[in-house]
């Protein structure tokens, strides 16, 4: 990595259900530097959540495990890769359809997967049974023009 507009950032933590808002607080923290909107972090933070909760909740089930999250950042573009190594996705293209859930008793929507696809420009879902799952989701932020529009790091902190 050579060039000065590249950054990158690592985080490994546990599938604990308070991760959750540590995890996409931490990127929008990570990405408050493209100075994007607040409904651009907005979406990127449901985007991350909605992940994580995925990993923590049916990756490992009642097991704990780690979580692996890496952001980079080329030109004004995010690109957030979030995976686990537990138990995988059987069918890839069924879990990815709107309203599909494998746990519907847990108040499960089985939105997930679609929301990611909504918020962010694009997404990528990666299995592999009993070895874990691997999701990557880009998003280019359409830089302010004005600064008075852009997240603060404050802002971009709070829940
Ligand atoms: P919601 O996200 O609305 O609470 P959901 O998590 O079931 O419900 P999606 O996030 O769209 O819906 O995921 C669809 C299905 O894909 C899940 O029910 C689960 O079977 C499978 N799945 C998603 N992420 C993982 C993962 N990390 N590991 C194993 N299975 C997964
Ligand atoms: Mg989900």
């Amino acid at each position: 990595m050579s060039k000065t507009n590249e950054n990158e950032m690592k985080l490994e933590f546990l599938s604990k259900s308070n991760n959750e808002a540590f995890a996409r607080i931490t990127v929008a923290a990570f990405v408050s530097q493209l100075d994007p909107t607040i409904e651009e972090i907005s979406d990127i933070k449901t985007a991350v959540s909605e992940a994580v909760t995925n990993c923590i909740v049916h990756g490992y089930e009642d097991k704990l495990g780690v979580i692996n999250l890496k952001c980079n950042l080329i030109d004004n573009k995010i690109i957030i890769e979030v995976s686990d190594s537990g138990k995988g996705i059987e069918n890839i293209e069924m879990a990815m359809q709107p309203l599909y859930t494998t746990k519907p008793n847990l108040e499960r929507s089985g939105m997930g997967f679609t929301i990611m696809d909504s918020f962010m420009d694009d997404l990528k879902v990666e299995s592999i049974l009993g070895l874990g799952t691997k999701i990557t989701m880009t998003k280019t932020i359409k830089k302010e023009e004005t600064a008075e529009n852009a997240v603060t790091l404050e802002e971009a902190l709070r829940g």
